[in-house]
Parts: C-alpha cells; structure tokens; sequence
C-alpha cells in the first residue's frame, strides 16, 4: 500500500508545495494532506483506505455528495457523445435557462470554467459597462486569484490598495479599494470620496471564505442605495453560495428582507458545475451586451460551455430543485450545527455556529464575528487540535480556521449523528 507520506514526498518532487491549490497541502493546520483515492455519498476513502465523512464536498460543489446516479449516468451519457467541440451545442442553452430560471435577478448568463474567471470578467464588465475603473472589495471576501482582486487595504479610505501576491504589480490594484466587511461607516465615506468613479461593489453576501460571515441586511441594503445614487453595479459573488444557501442562492434572503433587492451581477461556480470546472456571470441583457461578440467587452474560453461539465451541472440543478431538497438539507446541516455547540457548551468550550442551506460555520469564539479582523482572533492551536482529532477519527473538515463547511444531501442523519459524537470527544480533550 502506497501510504499518505510518500505520496505527499513524490508530489512535492514534482509540484510546488505537492499540491494544486495551496489549502489542500494543510499548511496552515500542519500534518500530512489526504491523497483521496475515491469518494461515494458523503464519504471519501484515502490512499490508506481509510474513510473520512467529507464536510467539504470538494469546497462546496458536491451538493449531492459524491457519485450520484442521476449525474453520474448524465456524464456518462456526455462523454460518449464528446468531450468538447469548440462550437455551440443544446446542452449549454439548456442549463443557461435552468440556472435563469432560478436568479430572477438575472437575463442573460456566460459560462466559463472557474469562478476565477468568472468573478475577474464581471469586474471587466462592471468596468466596461460604467466606463469607470475603481471597485470595492472587502477584506476577508475571496472572489478568485486575478491580479486586481489579490489586494489588501492601503493605509487609508483616499489611498487603494497593495497586491498580496508577489508578482501582482501596485499599478494592477491602484483601482481596488479595499473596505471592512460590514462596516455601514467606512462604505458611506468611500462612496462620498469615490463615488463617481467606482465601477462596482463586489461582495460574497455570505462570506465563506472568512468561514461564514453574513453581510447584515442593513449594510447590504446600504450597499444597493449608494450603487444607485452614485451608479456603481452591485456584484454579488455567489460562486460559493449559490444553489448551496437556498435554491434562489443568496440574493433571495436578501431580496425577503429588502423588499426589491437584486444585484446587478451575479457570480456562480462550485454547485452549478456539480463538481466539473463550470462557473458563469449573469446580469440584465442590457449589461451582458456589453460583452463580446456584441459588445466592447471581451471575453472567451476554449472550453466554455463545456459539454460534460455542462451534463454534470445540469443533472445537479434538477436535483436541487425538487421540492424539499433545501429544506431536508437545510435540516441536516442545522442537525450538525446544533449538535456541534451542545457538544462544545457541555465541555466548557466557548463556541459559535451559524449555518444557511447547506453550508455552515463554527468558530472558537463565543460571539459570531462581523469582519475578517475578528474571524483572524479564532484560538488557531485550538482549532488546529480539534481539527486532527476528527480527520483521525474520520470527520474530514476544511484544514484551516477560514473556510466554511458543506453538507450533502447524502449526509444520514447516522453519519452527522456520528459526527457530533466524534466531534464531543475531540472537544472534552481540547
Ligand atoms: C471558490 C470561490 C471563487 C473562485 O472559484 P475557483 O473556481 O476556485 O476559481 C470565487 N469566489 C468565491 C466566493 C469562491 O468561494
């Protein structure tokens, strides 16, 4: 048997770090990644033959778990018929006006294949829309890795931002103002500085890569007023919450308590590929006819559309969309919430949760945090600890304080029932 540990040392002969994405390599929880061999319903089994219950669901796509028949058989069915064509094709109009018919929010969608790319061509069509430059971010959200979007915040309101990646010049941020999440304050005073000439404001409305951070209502009905006064685009980036909070992905709990509420731009990824590389923008057609080949804005993608991502996002979405999928999975992922907290109140262990669909958070604090700021106070040795006393015991949790959790409609009430149960344990050794 081949074990973790020495495919962790060939992989780094031959990748950087061993890894294809830096979060994988559990740099920030220390130890020896999981090289996955295969996963069914709510479990993945190592090299090692061990099994994990997942709660990440390849970080949100696998909404259904792993292996579901109805995708399975959808992508098949694709692959035979072809991989890719480079031209239009039945499939991709259809899941175009499946996940349409599900954002009221939205006319006309692109697909593309990773939200990086989605997220970086919305800031593009912002831009190329309003023909202005300037956005707002906020710190702590994550919308990808292109150059303008990989910013912390400079040292005031009037000054932008400086690059958190090498190889990211300052010129390439200069235009990306980076402001607190959830601070009405700070977004008031830079639209009163910047108004004019800001393109958009981009937001996870809930922000799982902080965890799980909700945008208050207030702020983002605050947000949408000043977009409209000072006509900035509002760009909700859902590429993680999408199809995964609720079936109407975030904007509809924003839209029942702000009466009217919608985005101009929305961002979709993870679900909608169904665990293949899809994601997609969409907004009014107004705005996507800014894009190439009607428009000025340009954008393209050799694998676009993609015949077997797209089989697999569809045959997803029909799923989640039966009546009571979120409900039950809505169920299940407070189940685990609940059962989380009990187990962290009755070992003395200060602990808050917060969960919406099927995606959760929990932190080592006894209040739930507003902003990045506070998320960064978490006790990391903490979480650390109780993050290797589950993935021994066979609960796979993301490996870092930052990131939010998913659970699947393949998740038995059994499974999270054990969970809680290896989770009490973990938390009395703390
Ligand atoms: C995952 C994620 C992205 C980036 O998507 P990739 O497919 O990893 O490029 C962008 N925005 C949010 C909110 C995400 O969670």
């Amino acid at each position: 048997m081949t074990t973790n540990d020495q495919l962790f040392e060939r992989a780094r002969k031959v990748i950087p770090g061993g890894v294809n994405s830096p979060v994988r390599a559990f740099r920030a929880v220390g130890g020896t990644p999981r090289f996955i061999a295969r996963a069914q319903g709510p479990y993945m089994w190592d090299a090692e033959g061990k099994r994990f219950i997942d709660y990440i669901g390849s970080w949100g796509p696998m909404i259904l778990g792993h292996g579901h028949p109805a995708v399975l058989a959808a992508v098949q069915q694709a692959a035979t018929e072809g991989f890719s064509f480079g031209a239009p094709t039945e499939r991709e109009v259809e899941l175009a006006e499946e996940i349409l018919s599900l954002v009221p929010s939205a006319e006309q969608i692109r697909l593309v294949s990773s939200g990086t790319e989605a997220a970086m061509t919305a800031i593009r069509l912002a831009r190329g829309a309003t023909g202005r430059s300037k956005f707002i971010k906020f710190e702590g959200c994550y919308h990808g890795h292109a150059d303008a979007l990989l910013v912390k915040a400079g040292s005031g309101l009037a000054t932008f931002g400086n690059p958190t990646s090498a190889g990211v010049p300052p010129e390439v941020v200069q235009h990306t103002l980076v402001l607190e999440y959830n601070n009405l304050e700070q977004i008031e005073e830079a639209f009163r500085l910047h108004g004019p000439e800001l393109a958009c404001v981009m937001i996870e409305p809930i922000a799982g890569n902080m965890n799980f951070v909700r945008a208050q209502v207030p702020f983002v009905k605050r947000i949408r007023e000043l977009c409209d006064q000072h006509g900035a685009l509002f760009v909700f980036d859902e590429v993680m919450t999408g199809f995964r909070v609720a079936l109407g992905s975030a904007q509809s709990l924003y839209a029942e308590a702000i009466p009217g509420f919608a985005p101009d731009i929305s961002v979709f990824g993870k679900v909608i590929g169904g665990g293949m590389p899809l994601a997609a923008f969409a907004s009014s057609r107004r705005i996507m006819e800014h894009l190439a080949p009607l428009g000025t804005v340009y954008q393209a993608g050799t694998l676009s559309g993609n015949p077997v991502a797209t089989a697999c996002g569809l045959a997803t979405l029909r799923e989640i969309r039966k009546p009571g999928f979120f409900d039950d999975l809505s169920r299940k992922t407070r189940m685990l919430v609940d059962g989380l907290k009990g187990a962290a109140d009755a070992a003395g262990v200060p602990f808050s949760v917060d969960s919406q669909g099927g995606m959760f958070g929990f932190f080592f604090m006894p209040e739930l945090p507003q902003n990045y700021t506070t998320v960064m106070t978490t006790d990391q040795p903490r979480f650390n600890r109780f993050f290797h006393g589950l993935l021994d015991r066979g609960v796979y949790i993301a490996p870092a304080l930052y990131e939010a959790g998913f659970v699947s409609a393949a998740h038995t009430d059994a499974d999270i029932a054990e969970t809680v149960a290896v989770a009490a344990d973990v938390l009395r050794s703390l």
